[in-house]
């Protein structure tokens, strides 16, 4: 029997914008993803987060509410130490026995780090990765072939995503300095963010 194909969308998501959604939402399609977890981290290991997990969790649940295809998973947040995606991907594929096949999604800045992250080599072994477009940053497979070699390769997809140059550091500082953040945060969590005061 085909196995389940579902997304993966990690982040610190400090906050969750347009440009997560809309990778998650067009990689969800042209892959025929089942469904797409979100996952926020609680403490990332290369990115501390500027607000409370709780607060971060929230937002993502908020975001992502309105559409039947995506999943909130809060399994980093109850873990103690670093938040490695090498340990939460362990623990879905054992939880899943084998009936599933994980895709994490991952934009074009991330994978030109990717070698940095923790157990690198065993991560690949438990999911494949499918590498979004980021505006302003060229997807380079070559440090990665360096370093986890030819058949490593074959687990890795590129899709065609619509670009948006957006981040949540440029959110952070437009908020700081009170300058609009409509259309680039989801009206939600724009919301939330107002009503908690964050980040000002
Ligand atoms: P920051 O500005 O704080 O570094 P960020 O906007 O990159 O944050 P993260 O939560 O760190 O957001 O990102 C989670 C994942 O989403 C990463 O794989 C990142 O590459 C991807 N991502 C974030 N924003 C975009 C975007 N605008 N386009 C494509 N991928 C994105």
């Amino acid at each position: 029997m085909a196995k389940e194909r579902v997304g993966i969308m990690g982040g610190t998501f400090d906050p969750i914008h347009n440009g997560h959604l809309v990778i998650a939402e067009s990689v969800r399609d042209a892959f025929s993803l089942s469904k797409v977890i979100f996952i926020p981290a609680a403490d990332p290991p290369h990115k501390p987060a500027m607000i409370d997990a709780v607060h971060r969790l929230r937002m993502v649940w908020l975001a992502t509410n309105s559409n039947p295809y995506f999943q909130v998973l809060d399994i980093e947040l109850k873990r103690e130490g670093p938040s490695y995606s090498v340990d939460t991907i362990q623990s879905l594929v054992e939880q899943c026995e084998d009936r599933c096949e994980f895709y994490f999604i991952i934009g074009a800045d991330e994978l030109n780090i990717l070698p940095e992250w923790h157990k690198i080599e065993e991560l690949v072994t438990l999911c494949r990765f499918i590498i979004a477009k980021r505006p302003g940053v060229e997807a380079d497979m070559s440090r990665v072939c360096e370093m986890l070699g030819e058949a490593a390769q074959r687990r890795f997809y590129f899709c065609d995503t619509p670009e948006l140059e957006i981040s949540s550091t440029d959110i952070r500082k437009r908020i700081r300095d009170r300058q609009s953040v409509r259309y680039i945060l989801p009206q939600e969590v724009e919301a939330y963010v107002r009503k908690e005061g964050l980040y000002l």
